[in-house]
């Protein structure tokens, strides 16, 4: 009997999209679905018919290779699919993740208990000062694994299930006897999962997952820092053959700002001031993480003196308070004098003497006594 062509068993264009093929094929398989006609032989030669053509037109490459070729060209590419027996597992069982929107039957929560559990994953984020300060809002593509939809994470082409393992009976194991000792190692038929997928899905090719690169927005809360790891439950690596996703960890690392400095919830920040300003006294404008603030500087005031703006810091995680600024003021001796400047600066030393300069004073002092 001569094959028939793919795209008539399917029912649709030869130009038809990935997603009207995909529809075509859900479509049918749900129509011709074994159980749905028990005994029916006819059926059941569609349903392999339909597995096998959506197979190959569902690979870009077996595609063209068959528009170009026909079946001489994919020939082989569906040699697994004449193994007979869809029986053994309930309508629900099989339908219920793939087609669980057609058929509502609600039993997705059944799964094969030889999944394994998905990788976790790690994703290294760098953000801005302010980010980290304030929290922030931001997407990430992350290639990884997703569940595949086609087979509903079994791995096992629609309408089939994976079978009992008929090497180790389901266990995974085998046992094996070295001397007197009876040892047990994983079954290598099945690879220690306990069962076989006899057809495998055409889209996973029975892992039960596909690579992909999807958008996942991420919201990172105020107050982290350099290090802080961010766990996403069931973000990770989808599980092998239905099993559950792993976790996603955000690490961040957050830039170096040009002029603020973190410690714990406190932001510092060196502030210049000039040497009149230091002695006078004066206003001075002074950069926070919430704009510039008007603060005063005392008169007599000394290089490294640390004034605080409080609640200008940054709130732990916690979402506690904020810390505050630290304002540590550098007085800045001038380089380049003027003449008219220098006069001035040289009559103000004649003028000055211990009495303006009470540190240096003592610090004088204590030399004579170390050392005289
Ligand atoms: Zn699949
Ligand atoms: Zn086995």
């Amino acid at each position: 009997m001569a094959k028939r062509d793919y795209y008539e068993i399917l029912e649709v264009n030869r130009n038809a999209s990935e997603a009207e093929i995909k529809k075509a094929y859900r479509r049918l398989a749900v129509k011709y679905h074994p159980d749905k006609n028990p005994g029916d032989k006819q059926a059941e030669e569609r349903f392999k018919e339909l597995t096998e053509a959506y197979a190959v037109l569902s690979d870009n490459q077996k595609r063209a290779t068959y528009d170009q070729f026909g079946h001489a060209g994919v020939d082989g590419s569906g040699g697994g699919f004449s193994s007979g027996g869809f029986r053994g597992s309930p309508f629900e069982d099989i339908f219920g993740d793939i087609f669980g929107d057609i058929f509502n039957t609600g039993s997705s929560s059944r799964r094969s208990s030889r999944g394994q559990r998905g990788d976790d994953l790690r994703y290294n984020l760098t953000i801005s000062f302010e980010q980290a300060a304030f929290g922030t809002e931001t997407s990430v593509q992350i290639p990884r694994h997703y569940s595949c939809e086609t087979c509903g994470g079994s791995g096992a082409a629609p309408g089939t299930s994976p079978k009992t393992c008929p090497t180790c009976g389901g266990a995974g194991q085998v046992r094996y006897q070295q001397g007197f000792f009876q040892l047990t190692r994983p079954c290598p038929d099945c690879g220690g999962t306990g069962t076989r997928i006899e057809t495998p899905c055409p889209d996973c090719h029975g892992s039960g997952r596909v690579k992909d690169k999807r958008k996942l927005s991420l919201k990172i809360p105020a107050g982290v820092e350099t290090g802080t790891r961010l766990k996403l439950s069931g973000e990770g690596e989808s599980g092998l053959y239905g099993g559950p996703p792993g976790d996603l960890y955000v690490v961040i690392t957050v830039e170096e700002h040009p002029i603020f400095k973190r410690e714990g919830r406190n932001v510092i920040c060196e502030t210049p001031i000039s040497f009149t300003q230091a002695a006078l006294g004066g206003d001075i404008e002074v950069p926070t993480l919430d704009g510039r603030v008007k603060m005063k500087v005392p008169a007599g005031t000394q290089s490294g003196k640390i004034l605080k703006l409080a609640g200008k810091g940054i709130p732990d995680l916690q979402g506690h308070r904020r810390g505050d600024q630290l304002v540590v003021l550098r007085v800045e001796t001038p380089t380049k004098l003027t003449a008219r400047q220098k006069e001035l600066l040289e009559e103000f030393a004649r003028e000055s003497g211990d009495d303006v300069h009470p540190i240096g004073k003592g610090f004088f002092d204590k030399v004579r006594e170390i050392f005289d």
